[in-house]
């Protein structure tokens, strides 16, 4: 067996009670070196076999993950925040159900979640934004036509971008592109949730600048949206007018 195990965001108690029994209980742990908290290494059987998937190809997980199988062994496959966003994982699924590999996947916190935990931040707020695209900057992965981010961003909505840090100077000229101004409000979260965590709220036209400044290049990521600084619409959810499955309207009069 193979559990996909999302690490969290980096503090290592942000790891879900789940992730962290399946580290307790693993022979084998395939971690992603370059973002997992090694801490949560520390939770693993002694005699758990560890390796870092950052030297590794995919040919080598797999490998690895053969081997564990063939000696009836289980295999944790850490990866960082949730599994789910940027994670790779599909390509290794593929390649599991062909050699009859039985896969879980247990979900965990995205670094998109710890960002807007750090900066106090409602992604979806009335009258502001009730959306959340999720997207990157098209680097050596290249983006399919429809989701260039200067199209997104005609959307005007919240909008969480992975992978860019260094890429800022595009991304500003992108999101004016499609009709953001410069003065939209942006924030840089580097580290969300790690002991060196740090973040900058600056606008659309001052984010390059700003991690230029703050010498970040990786590890961070890029919000944009009216829901840093806004006006907005309280809630129909807690509003006394407004019935729901647990309140009536007339209960809270
Ligand atoms: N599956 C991960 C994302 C992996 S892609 C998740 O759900 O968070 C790697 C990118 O995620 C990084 O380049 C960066 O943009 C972002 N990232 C991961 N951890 C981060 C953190 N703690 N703080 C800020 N950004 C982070």
């Amino acid at each position: 067996m193979v559990d996909f195990v999302g690490a969290g965001p980096g503090a290592e108690d942000l790891i879900t009670v789940r992730g962290m029994k399946l580290i307790e209980n693993a022979d084998q742990i395939i971690y992603a070196g370059s973002l997992v908290n090694k801490e949560l290494l520390k939770y693993a059987k002694k005699d758990c076999k560890v390796y870092n998937s950052a030297y590794m190809t995919l040919e080598e997980v797999i490998k690895a993950i053969k081997a564990a199988e063939k000696a009836n062994k289980n295999t944790v496959r850490l990866h960082t925040g949730d599994p789910s966003i940027y994670g790779a994982i599909k390509e290794q699924m593929v390649i599991l159900e062909k050699e009859n590999i039985k896969y879980r996947v247990c979900p965990g916190v995205s670094s998109f979640c710890a960002a807007a935990a750090s900066l106090n931040l409602e992604y979806t707020l009335p009258d502001v934004s009730q959306t959340v695209i999720i997207t990157r900057t098209e680097g050596r992965t290249k983006m399919p036509e429809k989701e260039d981010i200067s199209l997104l961003a005609k959307h005007n909505c919240t909008m969480v971008v992975f992978l860019s840090a260094a890429l800022l100077g595009v991304l500003t000229e992108k999101l004016k592109k499609g009709g953001l101004s410069g003065d939209t409000p942006a924030a840089i979260v580097y580290k969300a949730s790690w002991p060196d965590e740090k973040k900058f709220i600056c606008t659309v036209d001052e984010l390059e600048k700003t991690a230029e400044r703050e010498n970040i290049k990786n590890t961070a990521l890029i919000i944009i949206g009216r829901v840093l600084n806004s006006e907005f619409e309280r809630s129909k959810l807690y509003d006394p007018s407004f019935s729901t499955m647990f309140r009536n309207e007339s209960d809270s009069k």
